[in-house]
């Protein structure tokens, strides 16, 4: 988890009443306490914290206060030991803004068949004061997740990891500042969104800067620091004979890694984690930013081309989701179809800012010209795409809502080379067919440029709409195109308002 400074914490609260004597409160207390220890042995994304024990409305309210009020608390895990009249949380879940997870265990695994006792069945109730909390949250229409099982099954590790990055996609989300380097591509339709709106629904603060803030920054980089961060370059990449020292394009390396520095420094200083660039607008800079958007995006920061702040601020949402897993997370768009029916595939690239955290094989650096921007020829990292299951994500503004759209693809080995083709690319099928996924992304409105992720699958993203209250529309297997549209059509109703 090295995407964010800070690590936030997920506090759990244990649910009873008074019903059953002082000693069965002491009981829970110390069952809550042995099962937080217990979940944190399990070597998950973020600590639990055992906060208190709820027996009365205000006890429950308290603490879903504190949860909302405390700036590291990135979500609540509730857990009804006993039965917890689920009366006393409705002011509470009214007032909780934190993601929820039911965690629906007991402490023992099994019935002790003969021993087992009125005394027992009551302190160790889940199975039905579970099913009273679940109401309220349900009645009160709050999104929630539920992790069902023993709490040391890798079930319930495995509920819980995807759900502590739900918290973390959502924690950053609300405090997620994008800077854009000019505006959206001109004429472009699906890159443009009511940034007002995106700030309340997704925390989201999207601010606008000149290309000359950026090369002001860029000035500033010395030379000593270019020479370390080349070095760098040749630790972590093959380079090619021009772009090595003494190489005809070396300058151009020098000029991408000063690009690089000013950008970093520029980012930092105004805790931006996500940014956008255009090709339209690179007034003073030298080269189209290729080899600094992919080191920064390898890096955690959330990158969209040509001002696309939507997919940029999605990108870093997935990157700190995905974060400490091995598989990669970049900007992406479809470029080129391979038709052949029943093989059909896509060519999916930038013109050069793809993740190297998708790449298979050690990148190799290279200068080449490129035939757009009227720039020097950029360093660029050329790679492709380690093979996958994966989803692709778009972020679009509806006008009435904003709609996730989901497709979960299967990144393959690249079946050629491409040696006319110098960028970083990764290749996939649809699911559930070529033509049903393309068919559907269509219909659905889906933009040419995505976030793709190999490391999340549907349910993370579903979830992080979910709590943000945002649509979610998920082709997949089970995806026929009659269905799709009828769930355009009743989702237009339930986000009427
Ligand atoms: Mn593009």
């Amino acid at each position: 988890m090295s995407f964010t400074e800070k690590k936030p914490s997920i506090w759990l609260v244990a649910g009873s009443q008074h019903l059953y004597g002082q000693n069965a409160l002491k009981q829970v207390e110390i069952n809550a306490r042995l099962v937080t220890e217990g979940l944190n042995a399990l070597g998950l994304p973020f600590d639990i914290v055992y906060k208190t024990m709820a027996t009365r409305s205000e006890e429950a309210t308290a603490f879903c206060r504190q949860a909302n009020f405390d700036p590291d608390c990135a979500g609540v895990i509730t857990w009804m030991h006993t039965f917890s009249p689920a009366k006393m949380w409705t002011l509470g879940l009214r007032l909780l803004e934190k993601p929820m997870l039911q965690l629906h265990t007991q402490l023992g695994a099994h019935i002790p068949w003969d021993s087992i006792d009125m005394d027992f069945m009551n302190l160790h109730q889940t199975a039905h004061g579970g099913r009273e909390f679940g109401y309220m949250s349900a009645r009160l229409r709050k999104p929630f997740t539920v992790a069902v099982g023993h709490w040391k099954e890798d079930r319930v590790k495995t509920r819980l990891t995807d759900w502590m990055r739900v918290c973390a996609g959502l924690f950053e989300s609300r405090s997620l500042k994008v800077a854009r380097f000019g505006d959206n591509m001109r004429g472009v339709a699906v890159t443009e969104g009511d940034k007002v709106e995106a700030q309340i629904r997704f925390g989201y603060e999207v601010d606008a800067y000149s290309i000359g803030d950026l090369t002001a920054s860029i000035a500033e980089v010395s030379d000593q620091q270019v020479e370390q961060l080349v070095s760098q370059y040749e630790d972590l990449y093959t380079l090619s004979e021009v772009a090595q020292k003494g190489g005809s394009k070396r300058q151009n390396v020098l000029d991408a890694a000063r690009i690089e520095i000013g950008l970093r420094n520029f980012l930092e200083a105004g805790n931006y984690k996500a940014f956008t660039t255009n090709f339209q607008t690179l007034e003073g800079i030298k080269q189209l930013p290729g080899l600094a958007v992919q080191r920064l995006m390898a890096s955690g920061y959330g990158f969209a081309g040509e001002g696309d702040w939507k997919t940029a601020a999605l990108v870093r949402t997935l990157k700190v989701m995905a974060q400490g897993l091995p598989q990669g997370t970049s900007f992406m768009e479809d470029y080129t179809y391979d038709f052949e029916p029943g093989r059909d595939l896509t060519l999916g690239a930038h013109m050069l800012e793809v993740c190297p955290s998708l790449a298979g094989t050690k990148p190799v650096l290279d200068v080449i010209a490129l035939g757009i921007g009227g720039k020097a020829d950029p360093a660029r990292l050329i790679f492709s795409s380690a093979p996958g299951e994966a989803i692709n994500v778009g972020l679009m503004d509806m006008g009435n809502r904003f709609r996730l759209l989901i497709n979960e693809v299967t990144v393959l080995t690249q079946p050629q080379p491409l040696p006319k083709l110098p960028v970083a690319c990764a290749v996939w099928t649809y699911k559930p067919d070529f033509v049903t996924g393309v068919e559907g992304w269509i219909i659905a409105g889906g933009g040419h440029h995505t976030a793709l992720s190999l490391a999340l699958s549907s349910w993370h993203v579903c979830s992080l709409a979910d709590e943000l209250g945002v649509e979610c529309v998920v082709i997949d297997q089970n995806t026929t195109i009659r269905d799709l549209q009828n769930e355009l059509r009743w989702n237009e109703s339930f986000y009427r308002t």
